[in-house]
Order: C-alpha cells, then sequence, then structure tokens
C-alpha cells in the first residue's frame, strides 16, 4: 500500500483516502463521491479495528460483507481497497498509541473508555502508510471527525481532513453499520432520534437559544419513545466541543441512546455563516 500510494505521489496526483470499516452503505459511499470531486486516485480502505472496541462491546459481532464492499467501492471508483489484517496493524509488542486529550475522555468517550484512542492510533497509522492529500470523515460521527482534525493540526500531518454531512434513510434514520443490528421494532423507534433533532431544529428557527430548554425538548421527544434509552443530548460549540448555555455560535446537537442493546449516535450541525443572523441547519 505504502508503494502503491508513493507511486501515485510521485506521478503528481492528488491522492485522497477514505477509511471505513466495511459494511458500506451510502454514507460511506458519499465520501468516495466527495473526495472522487478532489483527488485522482481515492483509495479506500476496510479494517475493522479490534483497538476501538471495549471488550464488552461487538468487535466480533460486527457485520463483515467483504466482498459486496469490493463490488461497491470499485463501482464507485475507488482505484485501491486497502485491507490491512489485525496482526500486521498490531504487530507483536506494539506499544505505541496517540490520543488527543480532554475531548477523548468526553461525551462518546466516558461512554466508551478507550474507544477514542483506539480510533486515533489507527487512523494515525492508515495515514502514515497511504499519506494520502486529503482524507474523508462523516460528520456522522462529529466527535471523531473533531478529534482526528485535532490530531491532524497538532501532530503536522501533510493530510487535509475533509469532512462530509449526514446520510440518512428516506425516514430520517442516519445511515449506520449498526443499524443492521435493530429488530424491525426497533428500527421503527429509531427514526425518534432525528425526530428529536427536527424538533429543536424548528425550535432554534423560531428564535430558542437556550441550550438547556433546547435538551429538554430533545429528550421529551426520546423520553416519549418506550424502546429508547438516552444516553446523553449535549449542545457543544463546532470548535471547542464546549457545552454551551446559548446556542449563539455554529454548534452540534449531539445524540447517543440505546436501543435494546443497539447503541446509536445522532447528530444537528447548526452552521452560522459569516454575517449572518441565522443558522443553517444541516440535518
Ligand atoms: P465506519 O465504517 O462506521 O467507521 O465509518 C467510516 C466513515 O464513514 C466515517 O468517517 C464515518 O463518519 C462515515 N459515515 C458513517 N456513517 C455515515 C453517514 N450516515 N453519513 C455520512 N458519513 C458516514
Amino acid at each position: 500500500m505504502k508503494e502503491a500510494a508513493r507511486q501515485a505521489r510521485t506521478e503528481s496526483r492528488i491522492v485522497g483516502f477514505v477509511p471505513t470499516m466495511g459494511a458500506l452503505h451510502a454514507g460511506h459511499l458519499s465520501l468516495v463521491a466527495r473526495a472522487k470531486r478532489d483527488c485522482d486516485p481515492v483509495i479506500a480502505s476496510i479494517f475493522v479495528n479490534p483497538k476501538q472496541f471495549g471488550p464488552q462491546e461487538d468487535f466480533t459481532k460486527y457485520p463483515r460483507t467483504l466482498e459486496k464492499d469490493a463490488e461497491k467501492f470499485a463501482a464507485a471508483g475507488v482505484r485501491a481497497l486497502f485491507l490491512p489484517e489485525a496482526p500486521e496493524m498490531y504487530p507483536m509488542g506494539f506499544a505505541t498509541y496517540v490520543s488527543v486529550e480532554g475531548l477523548s475522555e468526553r461525551l462518546e468517550g466516558r461512554t466508551r473508555p478507550g474507544h477514542f484512542r483506539g480510533v486515533t492510533t489507527v487512523v494515525l497509522k492508515l495515514l502514515e502508510i497511504v499519506q494520502p492529500h486529503f482524507a474523508y470523515f462523516g460528520r456522522k460521527d462529529a466527535q471523531q471527525a473533531k478529534l482526528i482534525s485535532t490530531m491532524a493540526r497538532d501532530l503536522n500531518l501533510d493530510t487535509e481532513i475533509i469532512l462530509g454531512p449526514i446520510v440518512r434513510e428516506s425516514d430520517g434514520l442516519a445511515m449506520s453499520s449498526r443499524n443492521a443490528y435493530l429488530t424491525s421494532e426497533e428500527r421503527i423507534a429509531a427514526t425518534v432520534l432525528h425526530r428529536a433533532l427536527a424538533a429543536a431544529r424548528e425550535e432554534l428557527a423560531a428564535g430558542e437559544r437556550d441550550a438547556a430548554r433546547l435538551q429538554s425538548s430533545i429528550r421529551r421527544v426520546l423520553d416519549a419513545e418506550p424502546l429508547m434509552k438516552i444516553d446523553y443530548a449535549e449542545v457543544v460549540d463546532v470548535d471547542s466541543f464546549e457545552p454551551v448555555a446559548r446556542v449563539t455560535s455554529s454548534s452540534y446537537i449531539l445524540l447517543a441512546a440505546y436501543l435494546g442493546k443497539t447503541r446509536l449516535i445522532d447528530n444537528m450541525f447548526m452552521e452560522l455563516r459569516d454575517g449572518s443572523a441565522d443558522f443553517t441547519f444541516h440535518l
């Protein structure tokens, strides 16, 4: 992989990279489509990274659909697919980790201790191997995207991190490989995450700026769904990822909740463009 990527760079081509854990859906493929606008070749990877799963998490049952994934990536125009194995990525004696302090321990990191250390370590390794000019990540995993951008800046990586919007099913559920775990009853109930964010968007559009009031209306919508158990619902500034009391700058509303045994996350990105007093909502 290193040799192939190096060859492309010496030919002065712009290398784009889309790392995934496979079980592909339209969210992953939207990142490939975005990468193809800027880059040639586009390289993708599939690696179900053991280091980002907790001991009680779903590493062994995470969906693995390699043949279909390879077809989908090829049809989308991916020129090279990198499929490392865990023993090559983590040889005996592997001892070096990278973690972004602070934010890694909050929100997702509080419920999933060690998760982000595994994510940033594998992403740094993948970026070192491929050395792409651009790497593409989804806003579906907003906190992950923020941590990766912070790591790239802090460690002077030569890769520019580009974020793509969330791709949703027609009923609003954010696409996720983990949606495959939902029973048909849970699948119907899962739309409540999107409905809660849509309710917040209505309130924001009507002028509400108080984060606590937005959070309580989100919780009201989520609590009305008996199958749903909230993990967190927070309003954070888009740059600092610190909770805000009032929504006055570009922000995220971040949600995590359990449906049965399945943990789902979702978010809404609210963008305040320079000189504008109104938010653009990305939901
Ligand atoms: P994963 O395979 O879940 O590790 O995801 C690989 C990449 O796809 C990550 O950058 C995710 O943020 C992104 N991604 C996953 N789901 C979506 C979605 N519904 N919309 C956009 N990007 C997504």
